[in-house]
């Protein structure tokens, strides 16, 4: 296959990627037709899926929202992914304006997109890294730039942390990435729930084990047990649609079909 300019040289094309597969079913068009065969073939098992996709980047959204109301202007988005819809600096800037996002991927299709699209703006960064070499991510200079204000930071992990597997210990890293931050930090976290569609779970895990990136289903509690450290404001880890809807009705009658569970934090 011709490699589009977008795409970076030694990426490997013949294999789905999560980074491009997300990207299709928010409808953007950075992806091929081997992300696009097994985003088909996921969807064909669980039709909610791109809905999925979409009730998460709204949690994004009201979370950066609510972060930003309360007075933080700097943003470390991890798994930050190929910037399709609603970054994490747009939303930020319209309530902060001299709001600041480093964003972090470890797959290299995201990080050249983001670096393209990112290229004029002084108060944006993109970095490749990964989560599970959290030593090596929090030491890279734009992250520890960043930090070293003492300031309160958002760090998002949406949608990223079930790509972490048990043995890789999450919650270990977590708590490394905790220790780092100022008083006042907030932790925003999504991650993919065993309870909403549990009968679903196992066949949505073996279409991911195609990827280089594996899919961990977790518990409420192990979710909620990501946030040791961090103060849970209201509603808690609910499912993504319950979290802070911005009308009532847009929970719908089945919030547990978007599956993914959701919470913000902060650091006292
Ligand atoms: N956070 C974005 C959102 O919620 O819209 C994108 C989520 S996308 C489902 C997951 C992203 O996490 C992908 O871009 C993938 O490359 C990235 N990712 C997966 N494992 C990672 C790791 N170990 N370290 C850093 N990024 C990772």
């Amino acid at each position: 296959m011709r490699r589009p300019n977008w795409v970076p040289e030694g990426t490997d094309l013949d294999k789905p990627n999560a980074a491009r597969v997300y990207d299709y079913y928010l409808g953007g068009s950075h992806n091929f037709e081997v992300d696009r065969e097994m985003a088909r073939q996921a969807i064909a098992l669980w039709p909610e899926l791109p809905q999925i996709m979409r009730s998460n980047r709204a949690f994004l959204r009201r979370a950066v929202q609510f972060a930003a109301e309360q007075g933080i202007t700097r943003f470390l988005d991890i798994g930050s992914g190929i910037p399709t819809f609603g970054t994490v600096h747009e939303i930020a800037r319209a309530i902060r304006p001299e709001a600041e996002v480093v964003y972090v991927d470890r797959d290299p299709v995201a990080v050249a997109h983001s670096r393209l699209l990112l290229a004029d703006d002084e108060d944006c960064s993109v970095v490749q890294a990964d989560v599970r070499d959290i030593d090596d991510l929090l030491g890279r200079p734009e992250v520890t730039a960043l930090l070293a204000a003492g300031e309160p930071v958002a760090v998002l992990l949406v949608a990223v942390m079930h790509f972490v597997s048990d043995s890789e210990d999450p919650w270990k890293l977590l708590a490394v990435l905790r220790e780092a931050l100022p008083p006042g930090s907030a932790l925003i976290l999504s991650h993919a729930s065993l309870e909403g569609r549990p009968d679903q779970a196992e066949d949505h895990q073996k279409l991911y084990r195609m990827t280089p990136t594996p899919l961990t289903m977790r518990t409420r509690e192990q979710i909620t047990a990501m946030f040791a450290g961090f103060e849970l404001v209201e509603p808690g880890v609910v499912y993504l649609p319950q979290w802070r809807p911005d009308q009532p009705e847009a929970v719908g009658r089945h919030p547990e079909r978007m599956t993914g569970m959701a919470g913000v934090g902060f650091r006292p």
